[in-house]
């Protein structure tokens, strides 16, 4: 049978129902398919789990030809292609992973109209040879999925995907459906602008996942906040933690199998089998819990798993929000936890300060960092914070995130920064840059042996913040920093120096008011007090 011929003379809900066995179609669906099917152009934002696939899959199908979808996901096409042949879509993917016998047998199959969608690597789309073999056949469509790659503001920016301007430019007549789980205002329109979808139906679907209840606290032992997180609310429950590094997934999956859970490690360095089979374990068995870098997530489809826990600061709210957003799929009460701390801030500015590209690029990354920080130190609600920053603005609070449910409070933090800037500047003088360690010891008036051997005991701020406790004068660090108020050297030792707002706080033209931190970090300061 042709493509053109399966499902001639069938409607969407049909296929729907003949080929997925599900009833009906979810939320702005069956108008999106709509769109494609009548050969218009559309551009879909729903977060992870809406339901984006069938919006192009079903079109591919009821279209005369192939669907063609642009993936960057390369690992995951093999899974789609076998899902969608068990239910008897016929599917195919080009790739550079693959064998020269297997391109050639999908291109004789798409040129034969015997597919029904075919999966692209978008840098196929870079040798001559895919663009006279997509003229040769019949395209009925094509998908570009997580369509924010495009953009050069994104987080995610991939340069293969400017080359996607050429559909629309070889293929004027050909419908485009570019779809998206995570997308600002400024990324939608970049979307718009860079994939010539001028004419496209715009569909944005509410970003809002109410039965995720989202929480950030302060670091301060990450393992056991992690660990007494697990025990007294997720005891039995799937989840994922994620870690920046390889090392520290694998040290605290194995901390957390000696705590007795079942926790499974998975990051690109491990062994392919290894990686695979701890997937499909977390998938398949009940109460795992995954511990991975973010290369661990992009396409999985777990409905139960009950909460995501971050024990390192997200690049990106965007980030953020696409790896909590793979808790509770299922629509029932989840949690995503993230433990935050000073560490993270000054990692990560340096991180930008000495990463490769150029100005521009390094002011994208402030500026995604900078809107981490915000949610992090928020004193309204998380959720109606996040749901501003991808444009929806107007929610009320929630009442189930940690700033809702337990509002923190605010204190006046401006002479305290005001003593901590005029440390850095009195050091400064001296030709010297310190950490926070020192820091906080020279405020808190500590004759460590390095105070003694530099002599800042004589520095006229020796002593001055006693009345704040090592942890407390962390979070003020921490918070100035979030704040730009302070700035970290590039050195990569994490010394500390003004930065262009400093001034203004040294000068008393500018107020500091800080979130005071909640029970766990102020037991902990307690602790250290005594
Ligand atoms: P996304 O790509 O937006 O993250 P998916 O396309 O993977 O979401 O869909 C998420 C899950 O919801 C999948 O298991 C999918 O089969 C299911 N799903 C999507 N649409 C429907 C529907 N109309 N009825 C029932 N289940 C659906
Ligand atoms: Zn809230």
């Amino acid at each position: 049978r042709a493509a053109s011929e399966a499902y001639a003379g069938r409607t969407t809900l049909d296929v729907l129902q003949e080929v997925w066995g599900y009833d009906a179609f979810r939320g702005e669906q069956a108008e999106i398919i709509d769109t494609v099917v009548a050969g218009g152009d559309a551009l879909v934002l729903m977060p992870t789990g809406g339901g984006k696939s069938l919006c192009y899959q079903v079109p591919s199908l009821v279209r005369p030809g192939t669907g063609v979808v642009v993936s960057p996901l390369i690992a995951l096409m093999q899974d789609q292609v076998d899902a969608l042949s068990a239910l008897g879509v016929r599917a195919g993917f080009l790739n550079s992973t693959q064998e020269r016998a297997d391109r050639n047998r999908v291109e004789q199959a798409f040129l034969a109209g015997e597919l029904d969608l075919l999966y692209l690597a978008p840098e196929r789309l870079r040798v001559p040879e895919t663009l006279e073999l997509l003229d040769r056949g019949t395209v009925a469509l094509f998908a570009i999925d997580e369509a924010h790659c495009v953009s050069q503001w994104g987080h995610d920016f991939r340069p293969d995907y400017l080359a996607l301007s050429l559909l629309h430019e070889r293929w004027p007549d050909v419908p485009r459906i570019a779809l998206t789980a995570t997308a600002t205002e400024v990324t939608h329109a970049e979307i718009a602008t860079r994939l010539q979808l001028g004419e496209a139906r715009h569909f944005v679907a509410s970003f809002d996942r109410p039965n995720i209840r989202y929480r950030i606290v302060p670091k301060d032992n990450p393992r056991a906040q992690l660990l007494h997180l697990l025990r007294t609310e997720h005891d039995g429950d799937a989840g994922i933690v994620y870690c920046l590094s390889r090392a520290s997934v694998e040290q605290t999956a194995q901390y957390l199998v000696d705590q007795g859970i079942p926790a499974l490690p998975y990051h690109a360095g491990l062994d392919r089998r290894v990686r695979a089979a701890n997937q499909s374990r977390f998938l398949r068995e009940d109460g795992i819990v995954m511990v991975a870098t973010i290369a661990f997530g992009m396409g999985i489809d777990k409905p139960d798993v009950r909460f995501v826990a971050h024990l390192d600061l997200p690049k990106s709210v965007e980030g953020y929000y696409q790896e909590t957003g793979r808790a509770g799929r299922d629509g029932l009460p989840s949690t995503a936890w993230l433990a935050y701390g000073l560490a993270d801030v000054v990692q990560q500015r340096r991180m930008i300060d000495t990463s490769e590209g150029d100005v521009a690029h390094r002011r994208r990354l402030t500026a995604h960092l900078d809107a981490m920080l915000a949610l992090c130190e928020t004193v309204s609600c998380r959720r109606v914070q996040l749901l501003t920053y991808f444009g929806q603005a107007g929610s009320e609070a929630c009442g189930n995130c940690d700033t809702c449910l337990n509002p923190p409070q605010t204190w006046d933090g401006t002479v305290p920064a005001q003593k901590l800037l005029s440390t850095v500047v009195r050091l400064d003088q001296r030709g010297q840059r310190y950490g926070v360690g020192h820091l906080v010891d020279i405020l808190r008036g500590k004759t460590t042996p390095r105070v003694t051997q530099l002599g800042h005991g004589e520095l006229s701020t020796f002593g001055v913040g006693a009345d704040l406790s090592d942890g407390e004068w962390r979070g003020v660090v921490r918070q100035l920093l979030a704040q730009e108020l302070l700035a970290v050297d590039t050195d990569g030792y994490g010394t500390l120096r003004l930065s262009p707002g400093s001034g203004e706080v040294l000068r008393g033209e500018r107020s500091v008011p800080l979130r005071r931190e909640t029970a766990s970090a102020s037991g902990k300061a307690k602790a250290e007090r005594g």
